[in-house]
């Protein structure tokens, strides 16, 4: 099924995308099916970001001669907005084991929910790669605009933006500042709430991912 184009968002509306997400959304999910759903859709929701990348024709060698097949023209580089976008890079290594990957700190202040940005490293190639900006969740938009602004700042001048959840005060956000940057995601839930959370999303992606929300179920290794 291909996805769909709505409201600014490519919405990757495959099956096995929604059926993971459902059972991600799931407050009955604990710490090992957060982890284990959260991987899977990562490496389903890149799938899709990357189909339009641009290759070009390589020649190579099979055991039986030669054939003429496809590389990538540019570099890729991962680009996770800490803490919860690490959550989304595991998989995206395991399936693109060559690809770089530029570290942004930034964390929500409590009360202005504005982004504080604490730690920023990125390759040296930025400017002839194509950058997959990665955070499960699009809310106010706020971290992902400052994340965008940091990477051209740094010369990138390919992003995408891939999310497993987003909103539509996110999208627009995001949309308004950064009008070149695709963004894919799962879903387009409601709303925010008072804390900016999504509604109903998934909870805090982060506490969720690395099990500091409190109270742990199910299995411990
Ligand atoms: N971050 C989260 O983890 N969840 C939200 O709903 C919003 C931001």
């Amino acid at each position: 099924m291909p996805a769909t184009v709505r409201s600014g968002v490519t919405l990757i509306d495959h099956p096995l995308v929604q059926v993971k997400l459902t059972q991600l959304r799931d407050a009955r999910t604990g710490l090992g099916g957060f982890r284990t759903r959260l991987n899977e859709l990562a490496t389903l929701l890149v799938f899709e970001a990357t189909r339009s990348l641009a290759t070009r024709p390589e020649m190579i060698e099979t055991p039986l001669g030669p054939c003429e097949g496809r590389a990538l023209v540019r570099p890729l580089i991962a680009a996770p907005i800490l803490r919860a976008g690490l959550g989304l890079v595991e998989s995206m290594l395991d399936l693109l084991p060559g690809v770089s990957v530029a570290h942004i700190g930034i964390f929500r202040d409590e009360v202005t929910h504005r982004p504080q940005s604490y730690y920023f490293k990125a390759p040296s190639h930025l400017a002839e790669a194509d950058v997959i900006v990665v955070d499960p969740m699009l809310a106010t938009g706020f971290t992902a605009v400052s994340a965008v602004t940091q990477l051209k700042s740094a010369g990138a001048t390919s992003i995408r933006f891939v999310c497993l959840v987003s909103c539509p005060q996110g999208v627009a956000q995001l949309r308004a500042a950064h009008p070149d940057v695709e963004i894919f995601a799962a879903a387009i839930d409601p709303g925010l709430n008072d804390k900016a959370y999504i509604v109903p999303g998934v909870g805090d992606a982060g506490d969720r991912y690395f099990g500091t929300a409190g109270c742990v179920t199910g299995a411990f290794v």
